[in-house]
């Protein structure tokens, strides 16, 4: 009878030990369907926005910077390109201006958080915080509402996608293969060879207008934006793209 009971208390442990098991392999296969796909497809972030049209959209982070983001401005004028530009709450208070010249000349200015803090370390409380000041700036610098927010690192978890996404708030990344690492100033070539060995349409690039010598960023864009538009390329912002997908007709630039 007592062996019996044993018995029975191991077979319980056993099978405790499935239950768990199993529970712990479902939850993590839960986690790992959450990647960018399970977001794109949920709508509360994308990476890049593939359609029929021959556009890409170019991006900088970090700025507004009084000394380079005036030259990509310059830049862009004269390729009658669009981009989207990730403004930095902090720098936006420092340099209005620049970000209002960003607005006049047709581009789209958005959020990048006020201080470039990195969202893992922040309750949802700061990360909110963050994302308001922001705003605020944008909007007393530029009068418009911006609506798309890039995370400082590229750091993005469910938590960060949810509390940006309840500010009426699209996570922005980019695509994958667009990556120039322009920060890291690899040199011209290869920031130039990076964009332009593989565009696709619908392409979102990555280039900072900040964050020390941007000199290469500025030479690289000579080259790129000019080969591009011989291919027949237009340079969109995010907002764009994302209403050409919607079915939008765009405007001739
Ligand atoms: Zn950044």
């Amino acid at each position: 009878m007592c062996k019996g009971k044993v018995g029975a208390l191991k077979l319980l442990k056993v099978i405790l030990l499935f239950c768990v098991m199993i529970l712990s392999i479902s939850s993590n296969v839960s986690a790992a369907s959450k990647n960018r796909y399970y977001y794109e497809k949920q709508g509360t972030a994308i990476w890049e926005v593939p359609v029929k049209e021959k556009v890409v959209a170019i991006t900088f982070d970090d700025g507004p910077n009084d000394l380079y983001t005036p030259q990509v401005l310059d830049l862009l004028k004269k390729y009658n390109a669009k981009a989207t530009f990730f403004l930095i709450g902090e720098r936006v208070t420092r340099y209005p201006e620049v970000a209002l010249r960003e607005i006049e000349e047709g581009h789209e200015v958005a959020n990048h958080t006020f201080s470039h803090a990195r969202l893992q370390y922040l309750s949802d409380e700061q990360i909110r915080n963050q994302l308001e000041r922001t705003h605020e700036a944008i909007i007393n610098a530029t009068h418009v509402e911006p609506v798309l927010f890039r995370p400082p690192f590229g750091y993005y978890s469910e938590r960060s996608i949810n509390a940006v996404h309840e500010l009426g708030y699209l996570t922005v990344m980019w695509s994958w293969h667009q990556d120039t690492f322009d920060w890291s100033n690899p040199g011209v070539y290869k920031i130039v060879s990076n964009v332009l060995k593989d565009t696709r349409k619908g392409d979102i690039v990555l280039f900072h207008d900040h964050g020390g010598d941007r000199t290469q960023t500025i030479d690289a864009l000579k080259q790129i934006l000019p080969a591009l538009q011989k291919q027949g390329y237009q340079f969109v912002t995010v907002s764009q793209l994302l209403e050409l997908k919607a079915g939008v007709k765009l405007p001739k630039f």
